[in-house]
Order: C-alpha cells, then sequence, then structure tokens
C-alpha cells in the first residue's frame, strides 16, 4: 500500500510507493515500478560543528584507512581499476572523499581534486595524507569550469536526497568520454537477502536510498549516460573473529556471492558519450 510521505522516484517520476520492510526504527518503501527503495522516515545530514579535525576522529579513520586489507580501502582500489579501464589518467575528482580514496588515485598518477562536507574526512586527508580538499558540499562554485577525466563517488550516491541533482551537477563537469564511478552497498546482495533488516549496509540513519546495482544504472542512464561496467563485491565482513559457525558461515557466503554478482556493495562505471546531447542544466 503508499504511503504518505510524498515523494517522486528519481527513475521513473512516480509517486507511488509501498511498504517492504518494517521494524520498530525504520521502514523501506518501494517505488511502485520496483525502480528504486528508500529509507523512512527520511534521515537528515547534520554537519559536523567540530572544525577543529579531533585527534580522536583521525585516530580511528587512520586504522580504517591505512590498513590494506579494510574493506573500505580494498572498494577504492576495486573501483579505481575498474575505472582506470576506461580513463587511465587525467583530472580526477572525488566527490565525498572521505575515503582516503584520493591518496590511492595520486598514487596512480591522477591528477586530484576532493571535495566532502565532513571536516573530520578532510581533516583526516590534510593530516595523515598531505591532500588539501575542499570543504563544502557538491556542487561548489569553486570548482568553477574545470573539466574532468574521472568523477569518483564512493559511498555517497545513497546519502543524496536529490541524486539527479548531484549527478546532472557531476556530468557537467566530465568531460566528453569522461567516467563517473560509483561504489554503493547493493541491497540485491546476498548478505542482505541472509541478514535482512539487520544487514549492516542499510544504516538508516545515514542512507536515504538502498540502491542495488540496476537502481544506480538507471539512474545513471537517466542523467545521459552509457553504462561501460558493472561488478559488486564483498568487503564489508570480517571474516578472522567470531565464533567458528561464524567464520565458516561468513567465509561460505562470501564465496558463493562473489560467482552469482551478489556481493554486497556494487561498482557502475558509466561513461558521457561524445556523440549525444548532455542533460539539461
Ligand atoms: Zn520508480
Amino acid at each position: 500500500m503508499p504511503d504518505d510521505f510524498g515523494m517522486t522516484c528519481p527513475i521513473c517520476g512516480s509517486d507511488s510507493w509501498s511498504i517492504v520492510a518494517q521494524t520498530s526504527d525504520f521502514g523501506l518503501s518501494q517505488c511502485i515500478n520496483k525502480c528504486i527503495i528508500r529509507t523512512l522516515p527520511m534521515p537528515l545530514y547534520e554537519p559536523e560543528t567540530d572544525n577543529t579535525g579531533n585527534s580522536e576522529t583521525v585516530t580511528v579513520m587512520e586504522n580504517v584507512y591505512s590498513d590494506p586489507a579494510d574493506g573500505h580501502f580494498r572498494l577504492a582500489r576495486e573501483l579505481l581499476c575498474l575505472a582506470g579501464r576506461f580513463k587511465p589518467g587525467g583530472r580526477l575528482l572525488d566527490i565525498g572523499c572521505g575515503m582516503g580514496l584520493l591518496k590511492l588515485a595520486q598514487e596512480i598518477g591522477y591528477d586530484i581534486t576532493g571535495i566532502d562536507p565532513t571536516n573530520s574526512s578532510t581533516k583526516y586527508a590534510q593530516q595523515i595524507f598531505g591532500l588539501n580538499p575542499l570543504i563544502g558540499f557538491f556542487p561548489d562554485e569553486r570548482l568553477g569550469l574545470e573539466t574532468f577525466d574521472i568523477i569518483t563517488m564512493n559511498h555517497v550516491l545513497e546519502h543524496l536526497p536529490d541524486p539527479n541533482f548531484v549527478l546532472n551537477a557531476a556530468i557537467h563537469l566530465l568531460k566528453d568520454s569522461g567516467v563517473l564511478a560509483i561504489a554503493s552497498p547493493d541491497y540485491n546482495g546476498l548478505m542482505r537477502r541472509l541478514r535482512r533488516t539487520k544487514w549492516e549496509g542499510i544504516r538508516p540513519c545515514e542512507h536515504v536510498w538502498q540502491l542495488t546495482s540496476n537502481s544506480i544504472a538507471n539512474l545513471l542512464l537517466k542523467n545521459g549516460l552509457e553504462i561501460a561496467a558493472k561488478k559488486n563485491t564483498t568487503l564489508q565482513y570480517n571474516t578472522s573473529v567470531g565464533s567458528l559457525f561464524r567464520r565458516l558461515a561468513l567465509k561460505t557466503a562470501i564465496g558463493v556471492a562473489g560467482p552469482l554478482n551478489l556481493g554486497d556493495n556494487a561498482i557502475v562505471i558509466a561513461q558521457k558519450s561524445s556523440s549525444k546531447r548532455r542533460p539539461a542544466a
């Protein structure tokens, strides 16, 4: 039955939704045409008020992003690896650069620019990696009329109340044949199917959308891009801790998820065609 939250589907424009899951804390509602799932109530972004990038936050993030075996680090590497097949060099913009991706991109040889509204993320990039990303929301006039060969959004799209607005702005900063590379938790993955509403990727306090590789691809197609590659990968689970049963169950699930393309993260690479008219501003 349709809910009453009055929001249109960013893919098909329908304003009819039906509840597909409900817990005591949150609900999930799907477009009546099954395009996309959103979180109820819609999470509200609360910018950090700490401008100092306190050391405790930096230490926590250092543990995450300095470990090559960590899931976030590996996802950033996989995203760049797949995008690099289409654009192996040039100017790269990372929107929401909180995950160490900029440093990896710099090591690969890209000319990097990053922007993130979170002070602790940008302070981390400055203090640990010696980078200097912009602090703020995208789009940002400081980026001017610069054009980029690659724009990356790693675990960003699912946070945006108006994904079409941001995608459209990003596409206008892409050069012809430029690449937009997106990574997001995948609601269609095996872990979500097994753990249902307990799946860690839902994050109902943060994620406006519960995306899949198909819904990401359809958002990109709607904004005039061509899909160049799609990949699913399972990265978020530590299989070396917990009971023997847990470790075996996780290793088995991850082993099965890979070949079935049911990993818990989706990577979608899209390309701006130089032969097509650009989307309207
Ligand atoms: Zn729809």
